[in-house]
């Protein structure tokens, strides 16, 4: 299994994560992709993947950052940089975000919006894939997309997390999108103000398109929801979702394993 989306460059691993990598790795995942939020961040995934074979990094700024003064700076100039390093595979977390959250409520959706194309701009300049992260926006985030097409690579890249409706992974994937699963996908139910549940999504996702995650430290699977999530666990998510499918877990891993490879190109 690869674990295409986590974040063992954050704070709340910082005293454990080559333990948890470890276990991670002996536990049968054979990459891990670490995904940057800001410049700082990105940072740190491009570092640990520097360090070890068995990492890759993702850089970018995510919507939730669109707000901060520090965008006054190059960053765009500084993101660029760090995508020319080595292991870098896809600029993200990028997108659009209606969340309200409690520490900053929702950003300003044109910030968002003016982030996003940026980046969206240099993933084609630099020639990478990007990694979308949509919440509560999908039909914002696929009009972006539409108007960008032609800045969009045969193989454009994923929608992290995936969440939203039937038509929205319906227009993803008609862009060439592959699309990420995680841990949430096996909570019962719908997510706050979603009308389709992650599972009905995922049966619905084209097996060439499905590739694995866990957002760790975030969107732990059962049983162990509640408690912080590790990269080991996208055995459970790839498990969760080789049972939807309806094949055995070797046969879902073999395929996923191969989508990541195919498209960011490790
Ligand atoms: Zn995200
Ligand atoms: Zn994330």
């Amino acid at each position: 299994m690869i674990d295409v989306h986590c974040h063992l460059n954050f704070h709340s691993f910082e005293k454990d994560s080559e333990e948890v990598a470890e276990r991670a790795f002996s536990e049968g995942v054979s990459l891990i992709i670490n995904v940057g939020t800001k410049i700082d961040s990105s940072q740190k995934a491009v570092d640990i993947a520097q360090k070890d074979d068995k990492f890759y990094a993702i850089v970018g700024v995510h919507p939730h950052h669109a707000d901060k003064h520090d965008l006054e700076s190059n960053w765009l100039e500084e993101l660029e940089v760090l995508t020319k390093q080595p292991k870098v595979v896809a600029i993200g977390e990028i997108g659009m975000d209606y969340f309200s959250y409690q520490s900053n409520g929702i950003v300003d959706p044109s910030l968002q919006k003016e982030i996003f194309e940026a980046q969206i701009e240099l993933a084609s300049k630099v020639g990478l894939p990007i990694q979308i992260h949509n919440r509560l926006a999908g039909k914002d985030v696929i009009e972006i997309l539409k108007h960008h097409k032609n800045l969009l690579r045969d193989k454009p890249g994923m929608f992290h997390c995936f969440a939203g409706d039937m038509e929205v992974l319906k227009n993803a994937l008609d862009l060439g999108f592959y699309i990420g699963f995680d841990g949430n996908s096996t909570y019962p139910g719908l997510a706050p103000k979603e009308t389709v549940s992650l599972s009905d999504l995922a049966k619905a996702t084209p097996l060439d398109r499905i590739v694995t995650e866990t957002d760790s430290p975030f969107l732990t699977p059962i049983p162990y929801r509640g408690s912080r999530n590790e990269p080991s666990r996208v055995i459970i998510v790839g498990q969760h979702l080789a049972q939807l499918k309806g094949i055995s877990f070797e046969e879902f891993d073999a395929i996923s394993t191969q989508n990541a490879k195919d498209l960011f190109g490790i």
